[in-house]
């Protein structure tokens, strides 16, 4: 069992703060995404959980032990970095062994734990070899090999498919999610890129300079974002936004009305999502604006309005085309929106 709890963990560098107050239980087994742009802190988290960073104040516990003072060998803790950090000079053998040698592993056990762990990378053919005579991919499976070769309580993984190309991070990502629930570890996982944090995530922990925004499920965070930020981060494309005002019931903005807010009152952020609106074949839809852009994705159209100041994607149907500047009308009823403060941006009930 290997739970984690982060309690009130702050990082402070002068006055400036990379992360605030995070609270956190983590459940043993879990797998927790930590999501958000360059620079909310999501390394820097995870370099509290390694040992690596000492937090300014605020307590990390794993398995029930507060481990601030530990160093990080005695964390029981197994990083995947982006950066491989393999050793050149050995074989890819020699480098899945290293931890077993570090911890003092009976001699007698490594051959069949390391060749275990490669066999479940994928890397039996290529145990001979030094690093450099690796692709990208190949490198990254002998960081994971070396990461699996011993049971960690935590698996902490910053970036691993940051450096492959996107084929071979989609087949990484699942080989990632599937090596998971076999080892049933503990993992957190920081990344920038939402698709992966939709696909892999128990878990997704959204943050903004240094500060938690929400905690949830994939689902739970795609179908109700707690603010604006976290909704123009999750979703491919992210939600559309439109800043304007309800009266009398109706949204009002640049182009746009869209009757059914019985109960709101005056400036709101409007948002809703490309997928759940679409083409209004009577040409009398809630948004009426110029075609901006037309993509042809496969299985949909993906049209860009130009609403106002705003761009607002619509999936309409695989068959459909039109051309920039042509007129648009998209279906957009109030069942679909979610309305945000206009001020803070938090999600309105
Ligand atoms: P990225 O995706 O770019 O790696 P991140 O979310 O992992 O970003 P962190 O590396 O955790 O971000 O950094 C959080 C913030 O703390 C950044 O603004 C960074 O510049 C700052 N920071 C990190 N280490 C230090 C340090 N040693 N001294 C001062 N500021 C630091």
């Amino acid at each position: 069992m290997a739970g984690i709890q982060l309690k009130q963990v702050t990082k402070r560098w002068g006055d400036f703060v990379g992360v605030e107050a995070f609270d956190l239980d983590i459940a043993d087994r879990e797998f927790l995404v930590l999501l958000g742009p360059s620079g909310c802190g999501k390394t820097t988290t995870m370099r509290m959980i390694a040992g690596l960073e000492d937090p300014t104040s605020g307590d990390i516990v794993i398995d029930g032990r507060r481990v601030n003072d530990l160093d990080p060998k005695d964390r029981d803790v197994a990083m995947v970095f982006q950066s491989y950090g393999l050793y050149p000079n050995m074989n890819v053998w020699e480098n899945i062994r290293f931890p077993l040698k570090v911890r003092k592993v009976p001699e007698a056990e490594h051959e069949a734990r390391v060749q275990r762990a490669a066999e479940m990378v994928e890397l039996v053919p290529f145990l001979d070899r030094k690093p450099a005579a690796l692709s990208g991919g190949q490198r990254q499976r002998v960081a994971l090999a070396r990461a699996i070769v011993r049971t960690p309580k935590v698996f902490l993984m910053d970036e691993p498919l940051s450096n492959l190309d996107a084929k071979l991070r989609v087949s990484t990502r699942a080989q990632i999610k599937n090596l998971s629930h076999e080892l049933q570890v503990t993992t957190i996982y920081v990344t920038h890129d939402q698709i992966e944090a939709m696909t892999l995530a128990d878990r997704v922990v959204v943050m903004k300079q240094g500060v938690v925004q929400q905690v949830g499920t994939p689902t739970d965070i795609y179908d109700n974002p707690a603010n604006t930020f976290v909704a123009g981060f999750i979703g491919s494309p992210a939600m559309n936004l439109m800043e304007g005002e309800v009266v009398d019931g109706t949204f009002h903005a640049a182009g746009v009305e869209i009757p059914g807010f019985e109960g709101v009152k005056g400036p709101v952020v409007c948002g809703f999502r490309a997928e759940d609106a679409g083409l209004a074949e009577d040409g009398a839809g809630e948004v009426q604006a110029p075609v901006y852009s037309m993509e042809l994705l496969g299985d949909s159209t993906m049209v860009t309005m130009r609403a106002g100041g705003a761009l607002l994607a619509v999936k309409a149907p695989k068959e459909f085309r039109t051309h920039i500047r042509a007129p648009f009308s998209a279906h957009v009823p109030a069942a679909i929106c979610h309305l945000f403060d206009a001020k803070s941006g938090e999600r309105l009930a």
